[in-house]
């Protein structure tokens, strides 16, 4: 019998942070190195010490490209970690733009704490910079969707299509004589761009390890509650601010937007995308429709063979600062699209800044809102909101359109699990707490699995 083990190192209680180390008698593995965002007593968790030393892991396999999953590899490499990290095509190509962009917000971010004096550390300091990135990056190795691949002296991995962003997989790990399950985040089967997500093992496999995001929670299926919006809020005669994740959510909005348009649901308003990581991965999902990548749905290449799917006409690209400030002086009524998805950072930041005190605008929420952002306090209808230091009133209207989640919801996950035979155990994560209870709960009720939630730090034999 194999001494094989399995640790929780983040995305416990949380949705941010995922990070999972299988150790097997020959070989450390690591699933995932996310960072951790939102609460500040998260985010001060990507200050500690990583709880294993790095130069001891032989390998990591990074899921898809969000800065949840991928967000500490820079500090991982510079620390010590020598081996490769595998992953699909296309989530290296997001994850270098993502990790870039990450490093200069936050050199950005310590200067600006250098020049206001409110940073705690003294001087303050980056948690990395472009050089770690680029040191991590040289490290990526890039694995085809359902290749069975060796990765150290006893595990083997396989990515499967997760339909959740572009690049996205769930992977099964055989680690010695078990057989590891990790959904990442799950997709759904409504993706326009993206085909479903594949299907799990029928069976074999010994451990699950699974999101729970929307665990207690079922997506609306309406989309014309955001047609609805969109009419209400051009009545109102202000401006749409979308604040949308660059990667992918920005994708879904502009083709939801161009059906909206194309089927004269709404007027054709100019669209405007600000954010330079937005249009760099728009141009990643662009190259993915071209080739016709494994993970793009059936017939999707063929339809948009000699058009831009996200251009109805009226698409504004905004690539310099200069034109995103030119954006405060619109008149007529628009659309702006912009990242962050939760008003953490980015240009959304001074949009928010701008049009939340104006009872005209609206800011619709897409996207999944964790607790201790900009976009959670929005999203409870708090009156006023602090950025750059100074109080905002939110007299603008706040909406919230669900539909739009690249996020399996708990009849989904559900739905989906049920696909394979019950493990010996499952390990229920990446939720905040009522998600992950909600889910255990229909675990064991509905499908009769062994299901817990594990600790932070908590490690578990599988035997
Ligand atoms: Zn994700």
């Amino acid at each position: 019998m194999s001494s094989v083990s399995i640790a929780f190192l983040g995305a416990t209680e949380t949705v941010t942070g995922s990070r999972f180390l299988i150790s097997s008698p020959k070989s450390k593995v690591l699933i995932d190195c996310g960072m951790f965002q939102g609460a500040k007593s998260d985010r001060e968790k990507n200050w500690l010490p990583f709880p294993v030393d790095p130069t001891t892991i032989d390998a990591v396999v990074l899921s898809h490209a969000h800065l949840d999953h991928c967000g500490y590899l820079p500090v991982l490499s510079r620390d010590g970690f020598a081996g490769k990290i595998f992953t699909t095509k296309f989530t290296r190509e997001l994850s270098a733009v993502i990790l870039h962009d990450s490093a200069r917000l936050q050199t950005e971010d310590a200067k600006y704490a250098l020049e206001k004096h409110f940073s705690k550390h003294n001087p303050p300091k980056a948690l990395y910079g472009t050089p770690d990135v680029e040191k991590t990056l040289k490290q990526f190795q890039v694995t085809d969707f359902h290749t069975r691949t060796k990765i150290t002296d006893d595990v083997f991995v396989t990515f499967y299509p997760s339909g959740h962003i572009l690049g996205s997989a769930f992977v099964l790990l055989e680690v010695a004589d078990r057989k590891f399950l990790f959904t990442s985040d799950l997709g759904r089967n409504n993706h326009p761009l993206l085909s479903n997500p594949d299907l799990p093992p029928a069976s074999g496999v010994d451990v699950v390890v699974t999101e729970s995001t929307y665990g207690n929670r079922v997506h609306e299926t309406a989309p014309k509650v955001f047609a609805d919006e969109l009419t209400a809020a051009f009545k109102r005669g202000g401006h749409v601010l979308i604040p949308a994740f660059a990667v992918d959510r920005t994708e879904v909005i502009l083709m939801a937007l161009r059906e909206l348009i194309d089927t004269k649901q709404i007027p054709n308003v100019p669209i405007y995308v600000d954010s330079p990581m937005a249009l760099t991965a728009l141009n990643f999902y662009r190259t993915g429709i071209k080739e016709n990548a494994p993970e793009i749905r059936n017939g999707v290449s063929e339809k948009w063979k000699s058009a831009d799917p996200f251009d109805p006409g009226n698409l504004f690209q905004m690539q310099t600062t200069e034109e995103s400030k030119s954006l405060n002086d619109l008149s007529g009524s628009s659309i702006i699209i912009s990242a962050s998805g939760m008003g953490t950072g980015g240009r959304v930041v001074h949009h928010l800044e701008h049009m939340l005190p104006d009872a005209k605008n609206t800011v619709i929420l897409v996207g999944f809102q964790a607790a201790g952002t900009r976009g959670r306090s929005l999203e409870e209808g708090q009156s006023k909101i602090k950025m750059h230091g100074n109080w905002i009133p939110v007299n603008a209207h706040i909406s919230k359109v669900e539909s739009f989640s690249v996020h399996a919801d708990s009849d989904e996950l559900i739905d989906w699990l049920g696909k394979t035979s019950a493990p010996d155990v499952c390990f229920v994560v990446h939720g905040e707490p009522d998600g992950q209870k909600a889910l255990r709960d229909r675990l064991v009720n509905q499908l009769q699995w062994n299901a817990v939630i594990p600790k932070t730090d908590q490690v578990f034999s599988i035997n």
